[in-house]
């Protein structure tokens, strides 16, 4: 038993932002501390973002859970799912965990070779099996191109903020798929994006926010 992971997870319920038993299963299953780095181990079960390096951040668990409630519905036995900016993994693993397991599979999309390197080492000490078996796989690209071969995808979470919306991800979102992801400059605002079955999009602004940009990579280390 983890304590402070579970008083952690309790708040977070009791405070309205896990609301389903399923996200609550998944956030005590994957053990944040895994995914920090060294120096902020002792910090792992607060609810604020941590430094990654690169100027980048491992999300605040709060935006993590309010994610997976957002996606809660889509991420089936079956599906594939794809996680722009997956930065430290932790949400690669909980989105895995979130589906049924076996047929589904989750990809992350990063653009910091170090992150990429960083993320598929923390992923390995509870998910090495998935890993090799192609279950969870991270990919070092630019996030605003997705990742069309394995495409479409029924659930896309985005873990930084675009300007506008990335068209290739909208393209890459199946239908009856569901994307979040936070998109402005300064003041951001997270969105819901909703495809159905005719291919109409509905978006729904549902949180401000404040998320690392999704940027060119050479503007996010030398800004
Ligand atoms: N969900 C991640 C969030 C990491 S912060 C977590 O909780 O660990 C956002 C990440 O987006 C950073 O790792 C950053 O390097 C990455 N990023 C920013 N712009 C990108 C781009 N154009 N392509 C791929 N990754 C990008």
């Amino acid at each position: 038993m983890n304590n402070k992971l579970e008083k952690l997870v309790q708040n977070l319920f009791k405070e309205g932002v896990i609301k389903s038993e399923i996200v609550k299963q998944v956030l005590l299953s994957v053990d944040r501390k895994q995914f920090v780095d060294e120096s902020d181990k002792i910090n792992a079960y607060e609810d604020y973002p941590l430094q990654i390096g690169f100027n980048a951040t491992i999300s605040a668990p709060h935006m993590h859970a309010y994610s997976l409630e957002l996606l809660k519905d889509h991420l089936q036995n079956g599906v594939r799912a794809l996680d722009i900016g997956s930065g430290s993994g932790y949400l690669c693993a909980a989105m895995f965990l979130m589906m049924k397991q076996q047929q589904s599979k989750v990809i992350g999309v990063e653009h910091v070779p170090e992150l990429v390197e960083k993320s598929i080492k923390n992923l390995s000490l509870s998910y090495n099996q998935q890993l090799k078996d192609k279950q969870i796989q991270i990919i070092k690209g630019d996030g605003r191109l997705g990742f069309e071969q394995e495409g479409p995808y029924q659930a896309i979470h985005v873990g930084a903020a675009a300007e506008t919306i990335p068209q290739k991800l909208l393209e890459q979102l199946d239908k009856g798929g569901r994307m979040v992801i936070p998109v402005g400059k300064g003041n951001q605002v997270f969105q819901v994006i909703d495809k159905d079955q005719n291919g109409k999009i509905n978006i729904q602004n549902v949180l401000g926010v404040r998320y690392v940009p999704l940027t060119d990579l050479n503007k996010q280390l030398y800004n």
